[in-house]
């Protein structure tokens, strides 16, 4: 009797342990923002040009590609009225964010800022069009905390900023591990631990582009680990 007692409780306590892991790494997950479909944003692209676009430019073509560009935006309200654009570049990354070249010439508000994706799959392997529209959400979602970054300091802060980011490694992976952080606690962790992990499992990318990653940005389990820790 006692044994079979035993046995339920100890049935109970594992039910129990089980559902509250399984409710916690669910709870981790799940406090993020839910995937995105492109399906569901295929009309919405007028209503973002409408709201968004005064100060937004895409000088690109792909609806996928500025549909996912005005849902990570809108995880950004900061940015709302920050001007910016969006060209398609050969570069060594997949996107990289920027004040644009004059921007000692303007003030802090008056600044403009260009995200770059790389135009060519051949650079590095990694191409923004194999990204899911859910991971290309996420990936904007990394660029645009630069921008929120840059858009909050002075002029002679952000030449500071630049020249440490050009010259140490130690800042860059301070800056890119942040900018990571930042779109995490923006809602994005779920989008961009979709994109990392397909970045991590894409044999085509380059091993100078994989390496840089590897090196320099959140992994997935660190992804998970910050998820877990800001979204509540
Ligand atoms: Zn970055």
């Amino acid at each position: 009797m006692w044994r079979l007692l035993f046995s339920f409780c100890f049935l109970q306590l594992v039910n129990l342990v089980s559902f509250s892991q399984e409710f916690h790494s669910d709870f981790k997950i799940d406090c993020d923002t839910n995937v995105y479909l492109l399906e569901a944003y295929q009309d919405s692209l007028p209503f973002y040009e409408k709201h968004f676009g005064r100060t937004k430019k895409i000088n690109i073509r792909d609806k996928k590609l500025k549909l996912a560009f005005y849902v990570a935006l809108r995880h950004y309200p900061e940015l709302k009225d920050v001007h910016m654009s969006v060209d398609l570049k050969k570069i060594s990354a997949t996107m990289m964010a920027q004040p644009t070249f004059g921007f000692l010439f303007h003030k802090q508000e008056n600044r403009r800022y260009q995200i770059f994706v790389n135009k060519t799959q051949a650079n590095n392997g990694m191409y923004y069009k194999d990204l899911t529209f859910n991971s290309q959400v996420g990936w904007i979602g990394h660029e645009f905390a630069h921008i929120l970054d840059y858009s909050q300091k002075s002029n002679k802060e952000l030449l500071v900023f630049i020249s440490k980011y050009v010259s140490s490694k130690r800042e860059l992976k301070k800056t890119e591990c942040e900018a990571d952080r930042v779109a995490i606690k923006h809602g994005l962790g779920k989008q961009l631990l979709e994109g990392t992990n397909f970045f991590y499992n894409n044999k085509r990318i380059s091993k100078v582009y994989r390496e840089k990653k590897k090196n320099y940005y959140l992994s997935p389990e660190q992804i998970v680990t910050e998820m877990a820790e800001n979204c509540d």
